[in-house]
């Protein structure tokens, strides 16, 4: 039998670019990989990309991205020391949730990033990529902020950007769920290796 490929990056970068496992990929102008520090202790994880991250080829560029790195930039994380991508890597039509099965057929691409930058702290941002990959039942307005620890990488849902864009009642919520990040990465030691004071 021959030898699996080793994992690495490029080898990721081959799969998702030639990947074709779900519908998704027909229509789209770019596959969204994710983007940041591939050796960063911090992993967030959204649904899909949007119409701007479509265009560029980059995960969290739009209003809700800059969100994100504005509220990073609240415990004083730059965003390019966490590693930032979705569950699915291609753009659903007209921003819809990505289905089930598109999500699973996508999952093994994500297991695979998560695999090599073997994170220490996962957010999960939004319900989409809660129910994904922690646990199909979350309710996000019920369980945000509560930590899982899962295989030894802490897990954490909290709100999607966006949606916090269209309810601004949320972001006193969204803010404990960072303060909650925080002292989790300070318990962990790695909290001044992000911020690198
Ligand atoms: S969404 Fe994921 S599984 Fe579907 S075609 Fe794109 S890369 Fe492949």
């Amino acid at each position: 039998m021959a030898d699996m490929p080793a994992l690495d990056w490029a080898r990721v970068e081959q799969l998702v670019e030639g990947c074709a496992q779900c519908p998704l990929h027909q229509g789209i102008r770019h596959k969204v990989l994710g983007q940041g520090d591939r050796h960063a202790p911090l992993m967030l994880i959204g649904e899909g990309p949007g119409e701007r991250e479509d265009e560029e080829g980059l995960a969290f560029v739009g209003a809700a991205g800059q969100l994100l790195t504005r509220m990073l930039a609240a415990i004083s994380l730059p965003r390019d020391r966490v590693y930032i991508c979705n569950v699915v890597k291609c753009r659903p039509p007209r921003n819809r949730t990505p289905l089930p099965e598109e999500m699973a057929a996508c999952l093994p691409l994500l297991r695979m990033q998560t695999a090599l930058i073997r994170p220490k702290v996962i957010v999960l941002l939004g319900a989409t990529a809660a129910r994904a990959t922690l646990n199909p039942d979350i309710r996000i307005t019920r369980d945000r902020g509560q930590w899982t620890l899962r295989k030894g990488v802490w897990m954490m849902p909290t709100y999607h950007p966006s949606f916090l864009l269209r309810d601004e009642q949320r972001k006193p919520e969204a803010w404990q769920d960072l303060q909650a990040l925080r002292d989790k990465l300070m318990e962990l030691g790695l909290y001044q290796d992000l911020y690198g004071a």
